[in-house]
């Protein structure tokens, strides 16, 4: 059965990414999933991942009103709890404001409100018979249903990696709804952290999102030297809530350059790819032992 490892971190920037890119690399993993459906950015590690496959992501559906049928008698507007329905010349739906919660479609008495399908973005998946299966996903601005569109990204990639032994999920920044959608299923996160006190809040935020949702978490800290004091904060808590510390990940102006020739730092000999091979061996000891040396 193929084993699942999620990279989080508590909002973009700490290098989450960069990290999840290197992974998959040298795990030589068959099957890879961008769950930051906001901002998708793992495809430009990969550059031409193979075959494309796109179809329409379709989210909560949104009220039409047949203006034809509607008498403008604003009962919709009045009972709508998201503002999102105006009267005036016409009675006209905010598709952004809207929730789709059906209560207007509802309580018209001209029936003249119907739910609709609307795309809200658009599902990715990508095969090569090298670099195996690649499922990513573009939410549009504007739809707020990130959570099950990460869902969708999951099922995808599990849909076509049959045979993989691995799969490196990039998830979401935070720790809202799209995080707790990446985290269900998943057999480790490793979060990755910045020496920062949002940083280290966000750490404890996830760490308590995943023990809620029996995920098994570690973490390593990036960019560590910039606060060795926070770091040594972060290294504490750690101990504290037993949850394994894996290493950290030096400041190094070379991961940009080495991003930015979408290469990655999986084969690099700077400090930080050094420091991510050495995460990587005790991941791989969590992951398939259940220890780390
Ligand atoms: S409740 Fe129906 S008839 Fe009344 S304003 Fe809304 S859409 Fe028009
Ligand atoms: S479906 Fe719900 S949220 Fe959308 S316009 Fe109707 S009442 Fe408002």
């Amino acid at each position: 059965m193929m084993k699942q490892l999620l990279i989080l971190s508590g909002k973009g920037g700490t290098g989450k990414t960069t990290v999840a890119g290197a992974m998959t690399h040298l795990f030589r993993a068959m099957a890879c999933a961008d769950c930051d459906v906001d901002a998708p950015n793992l495809h430009l590690i990969f550059g031409n991942a193979g075959k494309e496959q796109r179809k329409d992501y379709y989210g909560l559906p949104k009220a039409h009103i047949d203006e034809a049928i509607c008498t403008m008698c604003g009962l919709c507007s009045e009972m709508c709890r998201f503002d999102a329905i105006k009267v005036g010349y016409t009675t006209r739906v905010d598709s952004h404001a809207c929730e789709g919660c059906g209560l207007c479609e509802a309580i018209c008495p001209q029936d003249a409100i119907e739910m609709r399908p609307v795309v809200a973005g658009d599902l990715r998946l990508y095969t090569d018979l090298e670099k195996g299966v690649f499922s990513t996903a573009q939410l549009r601005i504007g739809n707020g249903t990130s959570g099950l569109l990460v869902t969708e990204v999951k099922k995808q990639m599990i849909g076509a990696a049959e045979g993989a032994e691995l799969a490196i999920i990039d998830g979401p920044p935070g720790i809202g709804c799209p995080v707790i959608a990446s985290i269900s299923g998943v057999d480790m996160v490793l979060i990755v952290a910045e020496p920062s006190i949002s940083g280290l809040s966000d750490m404890e935020r996830i760490l308590d999102t995943a023990r809620g949702l029996k995920a098994f978490s570690a973490v390593c800290v990036n960019k560590a030297d910039l606060n060795p004091r926070l770091t040594d904060n972060i290294v504490t808590r750690c101990r504290e809530r037993e949850v394994p510390y894996l290493g950290e990940i030096p400041y190094d102006p070379e991961v940009v350059r080495v991003v930015n020739r979408g290469l990655t730092l999986a084969y690099s000999e700077c400090p930080a790819g050094v420091a991510v091979r050495e995460i990587f061996e005790r991941v791989a000891e969590l992951l398939y032992e259940g220890v780390v040396e």
